[in-house]
């Protein structure tokens, strides 16, 4: 039975970032109320929230403390406490469960699910020590890319290795956790497909994105992206396939690579909303934060529609002052900023979106600013 929550009610959210503020700021049109547990008071989300528990994300008592004043909890990242998670569970509405959380913070786990969903991965290994890595770096083959189980992003935790002899690079990984090694993938393009299901087991995916990476960092997105239509539908194939098999609540983003004969490998999973996905707050007529409320509060959902492409760029902390100076003299620019007081070099700050019905126009034109190139 899907426990249908009202305006009126409180959503917990565990984490105050973006994710969590943008996921709120959609609750709070609706007249849902927010509780926040972040470590920090001023956080993006606990800005906006109208309860704030201020601790660790892995503080016991203060998840209980979140789910005695929340209604519902959801969460805008998944490095957080698994068991502290799972009690939660136990004692307070969590549709989402703790078992995705669980499967997608440990790549190996990730990996073996998505594999046993159907959906293409590719080629990988295991390995739990150095010296296994030593031993089954063969089966993969060079170049290969060997990543810590647990917590990396933004290519953090990960060392591409192009032959045997700089495999010892890679050793200091196991300092953090096992590691995986997987085949380095010629890719294309690296599209991504955001997929919400509510506990009824409706789901609908948000148009298909394509992503530019700067230095590992999302740059832009561009919707719909730029692929032939066999690879959306494969795309959005292998989402459903993943999410099904997951039985999925909420929102899952999968990443993955296009290759040049238009094949598709999954890259990884992301159980939450997704930077590529921030376009759809004003490209479709449901956001993925409305799509993702209406999900975990066990309400219907609604059938996305892209209204125009468009692009969305990220802004990074070094972006922040030199976009200030140009904003206004770009009315078709939306400009988010999150509220971080300190703009550090590489930290997500904010993004823009632009609608257009030329793509190609509005990518000369992002970068004619000067504000994302390597050289500003
Ligand atoms: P990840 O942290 O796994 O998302 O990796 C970050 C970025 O590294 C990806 O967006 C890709 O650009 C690149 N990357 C990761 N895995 C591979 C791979 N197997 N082959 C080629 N590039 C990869």
């Amino acid at each position: 039975m899907m426990k249908t929550i009202l305006p009126g009610q409180t959503i917990g959210i565990i984490g105050g970032g973006q994710l969590g503020r943008m996921m709120g700021l959609a609750a709070k049109e609706a007249g849902f109320k927010i509780a926040v547990l972040d470590p920090v008071m001023d956080s993006p989300c606990g800005q906006i929230a109208d309860i704030r528990i201020v601790a660790p994300y892995n503080d016991a008592a203060a998840l209980e403390e979140l789910g005695e004043v929340s209604d519902v909890i959801t969460y805008e990242f998944e490095n957080i406490d698994y068991e502290g998670l799972k009690h939660l569970t136990e004692i307070a509405h969590v549709p989402q469960g703790a078992e995705l959380v669980r499967i997608t913070q440990n790549r190996i786990n990730e990996k073996a699910e998505i594999t046993a969903a159907g959906a293409p991965v590719a080629k990988y290994i295991t390995a739990q020590t150095y010296e296994e890595l030593k031993e089954k770096i063969a089966d993969v083959g060079f170049p290969c890319i060997v990543k810590t189980a647990f917590g990396g992003y933004d290519g953090k935790g990960q060392v591409k290795i192009d032959s045997i002899e700089e495999i010892h690079t890679a050793e200091s990984l196991f300092e953090h956790s096992a590691c995986i090694a997987e085949a380095f993938v010629p890719f294309e393009k690296e599209v991504s497909v955001i997929i919400q299901r509510n506990a009824a087991g409706e789901s609908y995916c948000l148009p298909v994105a394509e992503n530019i990476h700067k230095d590992h960092i999302l740059h832009e997105s561009i919707v719909p992206a730029r692929v032939h239509a066999s690879v959306l539908a494969q795309a959005e194939e292998a989402a459903m396939k993943i999410a099904d098999h997951l039985q999925l609540v909420g929102t899952l983003a999968v990443e993955m690579f296009v290759l040049e004969d238009d094949k598709i490998v999954i890259n990884e999973l992301a159980p939450r909303p997704h930077n590529s996905g921030h376009y759809t707050i004003e490209a479709c007529n449901i956001s993925q934060f409305h799509q993702h409320i209406r999900a975990v509060c066990g309400w219907p959902l609604r059938k996305p529609r892209l209204w125009a492409p468009s692009i969305m760029v990220n802004v990074l902390g070094e972006h922040v002052a030199p976009l200030k100076k140009i904003v206004t003299n770009y009315p078709d620019w939306s400009i988010h900023l999150y509220g971080k007081a300190e703009a550090k070099i590489k930290r997500k700050m904010g993004h823009v979106t632009i609608m257009t019905d030329d793509i190609e126009k509005v990518l000369v034109e992002i970068e004619s600013t000067g504000i994302w190139s390597e050289e500003y």
